[in-house]
């Protein structure tokens, strides 16, 4: 995957440790990866690849910043296949209208019913 900011940078992300990509977990998954982590210090009847599947899934949703001029780019949680774009504002500057969802569980369905 590569796309490009609107200063022009072209960003990748076909490799691994890129320094301009992170990873978000929601608040509202946090507990459940603690939980997953707890799962690991116990017996698990050798399901550990399960285990680790579960929470590389809560690190689910990529976010990369532009290197070149700081801008931010997340996925957009409801389709994975587009990224949403975050600029700075300047004072005054109306406010885009843009997902404001974004650090939502990305495991909707497996939290705890806390939105
Ligand atoms: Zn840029």
């Amino acid at each position: 995957m590569h796309f490009l900011c609107k200063c022009g940078f072209r960003l990748h992300d076909s490799s691994d440790k890129i320094y301009y990509k992170g990873r978000v977990i929601a608040d509202q998954d946090w507990n459940k990866f603690w939980e997953y982590i707890e799962k690991l210090e116990k017996p698990h009847g050798g399901n550990t690849r399960e285990i680790y599947n579960s929470i590389y899934d809560l690190f689910g949703m990529n976010m990369y910043q532009c290197p070149s001029c700081g801008r931010l780019f997340i996925e957009d949680p409801e389709n994975r296949s587009s990224l949403i774009r975050f600029t700075p504002c300047l004072e005054g500057e109306p406010e885009p209208d843009i997902n404001k969802r974004l650090l939502s569980s990305y495991h909707k369905d497996k939290t705890d019913g806390n939105e």
